[in-house]
Parts: structure tokens; C-alpha cells; sequence
């Protein structure tokens, strides 16, 4: 939870938790009761600013209107992909940008979201865009749950209904946990945003501190794990992070999550075309799950020119990742391949925010 509350102080509804706005009401004298109820608003309707209209006893929406700021982030760019793929860039309120994704369900009247945890990412994942212009920041719990109500005006506007949220955008969330966790208590909580701790899933590059610690928070999200490669060598060639964390460590720790969770761990694997797409690999990654109950996806990479250190990367071919993916289930793994998103627009992690950084300093 971010700082106190004080008159005149302004903070944005997102960013304050059902103690904290409690304590404001009694510190004011309006019944803390009515705390729960604007913040069941705020996600009912999906807006700070509509809460106010509620029917509040006297004072208190101008109370509410006069201590704590409308939004914590304002829209800056949209892009809509032939697919439906619908990207958003926000501002902060220090003109820092984040990005958050709407991507439709092949069902059709839902939809998924994708959401950032920080400003930038300090992982240097080499195929990455986010990393390329570095870490900035931490977002606040306000400025995530900015992100899901975003989406979910976007996706009502659109005639679906949110229905799952992945923390796999900009940042690692595993190392701005505080915030992603009140975050996530605030959305998932039945009694306030009501949207369901199962319809959450956290992804990381495999910090096992990390990982522990959300599994000590018992919340009872899913758990992604950002693997890649089945080997030490190849993953610690893409992901700077697998020097630290091996993958006998990272997928330990999963096991640990899952054997005090209950939930499956997907394995998020990127196919890089030349890189980590043969048989062999995927022989090894079936031999690496062997015994555990995790379900792999396949991601089909966007390509965001040139790498961190200045490779090109290409998606594997579609004769190559069908062979991957067969080559998983054939040695008895359960595996999905993931369809590709808004290739028409600038869907792949950072992308939309490197190029808005670019047309701003083109004169
Ligand atoms: S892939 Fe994720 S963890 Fe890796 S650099 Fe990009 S944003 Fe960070």
C-alpha cells in the first residue's frame, strides 16, 4: 500500500486499500462501513471518477472528489489489431509510460488481459523490448489496478467480459511483489473486486525468491514460468536471470508452489527460431516435466528487431514449432500452442512504448 493518507494529500482511489480508506472515513467522521462499498464501485463500474456518483451519504463523495485524484494514469495510445488485439499505452501521473493488452477469447464474449508490473525491466532478456531501454520503476497497486480497469472498460466496450489477467507485460513482477500482491488482494478479493484469485496468473523469468514468497502469500493465483530453453546454457544465453536461478532450481521452486497451491504451472517457452526450437530440446524439456503435472505453451515470438546485444531473433517456422509441439506430446507432455497477437501492430512486450519514445524525441 502506498503512503498515508493526510488532507489534502493526493492519491488516487487505485492506490489506496480498504484499511487505509477505512481509517480516512473514521478519521472524517463518515462510517468506515461505506469504505468497502466505494471500492466496489470503483471496480463495479470501472472508474474512479463514477464512483463519486454514487449515493453517498451527504459530504462524502465531495469529501472523496476533494482528497484523492481521479485516475493514477491516463490513456495516451491505442492500437486495435486486425485481430481485436487491443494495446494500450498509459501515462503516469510522471509521464512515464506503461503498456497493458486486451486480447480476445476465441469464445466471444470474453477476453484476457496482459499487465505490466514496473516502468521498464532490469532483466535484459535478450529478445525483449521492454529491457532495451532499461529499469525505471516500480508501479504502485493503484497503477496496476489502473491497468485491469482499463481493460475492462476496453473489453465491455468491446461486448466481452474480462475474464483472466497475466502479470507477462512490462517488468518482473516477482521483484515489485509488494505492489503486484496488493494489487492482486484488492481485484481478486470477493468482496471487492470480486474477480477470482484463479483468474489471475503471475508469470516469472524464474526469481525463486520471488516465487516462495507468493506461495508463503497464499493467495491461490496460477504460476507462470518463463523457461525458454531446457537447459542451463541456452536459457542463461537468453535470460541474464538464468545465471542466477538454475532450471532444476526455478522448476523446484514451482513444485513447491504447486504442492502448496494446487494449481498447475504453466511453462511459458518462446520458440526462437534456431535457438531453442529443435527435437532434441524438446526431448530434453519432456524429460525435464517428466513426473510433474505442469502444462507447457508455446508462444510465437514477435520479432522487435534488433536484440539487447544486437542479434536478430525469428520466430521458429510453422513446420518447426508444429514439430516442436508434436514432439512435446508425443513424449506424453500436455502442450498448447499459443496463437500469435496483433501482428499488424505493435503487439510484442515494450514495443509500443519504444516506438512512442521514438516519435517523441523525432523532430
Ligand atoms: S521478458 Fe519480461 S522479464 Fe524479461 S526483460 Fe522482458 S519484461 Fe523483463
Amino acid at each position: 500500500m502506498s503512503g498515508s493518507i493526510s488532507d489534502g494529500a493526493i492519491q488516487s482511489l487505485t492506490d489506496t486499500g480498504l484499511e487505509e480508506l477505512s481509517a480516512w472515513m473514521q478519521s472524517h467522521s463518515f462510517n468506515p462501513a461505506h469504505a468497502s462499498r466505494v471500492i466496489r464501485d470503483l471496480f463495479d463500474v470501472g472508474s474512479p471518477k463514477t464512483v463519486r456518483r454514487n449515493r453517498l451519504p451527504v459530504g462524502l463523495a465531495e469529501q472523496l472528489r476533494l482528497n484523492f485524484a481521479a485516475d493514477s494514469a491516463t490513456l495516451a495510445q491505442r492500437q486495435v489489431s486486425e485481430d481485436g488485439t487491443t494495446k494500450l499505452l498509459l501515462r503516469l501521473h510522471d509521464g512515464r509510460t506503461v503498456e497493458c493488452v486486451l486480447m480476445p477469447d476465441y469464445r466471444d464474449d470474453r477476453a484476457s488481459g496482459c499487465i505490466s508490473s514496473q516502468v521498464g525491466c532490469a532483466m535484459g532478456c535478450d529478445f525483449c523490448a521492454t529491457t532495451q531501454s532499461g529499469f525505471e520503476r516500480n508501479l504502485t497497486s493503484g497503477e496496476i489496478i489502473e491497468q485491469f480497469l482499463q481493460l475492462k472498460r476496453e473489453a465491455q466496450a468491446a461486448g466481452r467480459t474480462l475474464r483472466t489477467i497475466v502479470f507477462m507485460g512490462m517488468g518482473e513482477p516477482m521483484l515489485n511483489l509488494k505492489s503486484v500482491l496488493a494489487a492482486v488482494q484488492r481485484i481478486a478479493d470477493p468482496q471487492l473486486g470480486a474477480f477470482g484469485w484463479r483468474q489471475v496468473t503471475v508469470s516469472t523469468v524464474g526469481i525463486v525468491p520471488g516465487i516462495d514468497e507468493l506461495r508463503e502469500a497464499d493467495l491461490g493465483v496460477h504460476l507462470a514460468i518463463s523457461l525458454h530453453a531446457p537447459d542451463d546454457a541456452t536459457r542463461a544465453d537468453l535470460l541474464p536471470m538464468g545465471k542466477r536461478f538454475d532450471v532444476n532450481d526455478v522448476l523446484a521452486a514451482a513444485d513447491r508452489y504447486q504442492a502448496a497451491i494446487g494449481r498447475i504451472t504453466t511453462i511459458q517457452y518462446c520458440l526462437l527460431d534456431g535457438v531453442n526450437d529443435s527435437l532434441a530440446q524438446a526431448r530434453d524439456l519432456a524429460r525435464l516435466l517428466d513426473g510433474r503435472r505442469m502444462h507447457v505453451n508455446l508462444l510465437r515470438y514477435n520479432p522487435t528487431g534488433l536484440s539487447l546485444r544486437g542479434r536478430t531473433y525469428a520466430p521458429s517456422s510453422l513446420e518447426q514449432t508444429e514439430a516442436f509441439l508434436g514432439e512435446l506430446r508425443a513424449q506424453g507432455v500436455v502442450a498448447h500452442l499459443r496463437r500469435a497477437r496483433g501482428p499488424d501492430i505493435d503487439a510484442a512486450c515494450g514495443q509500443l512504448r519504444r516506438r512512442a519514445a521514438e516519435q517523441q524525441s523525432t523532430p
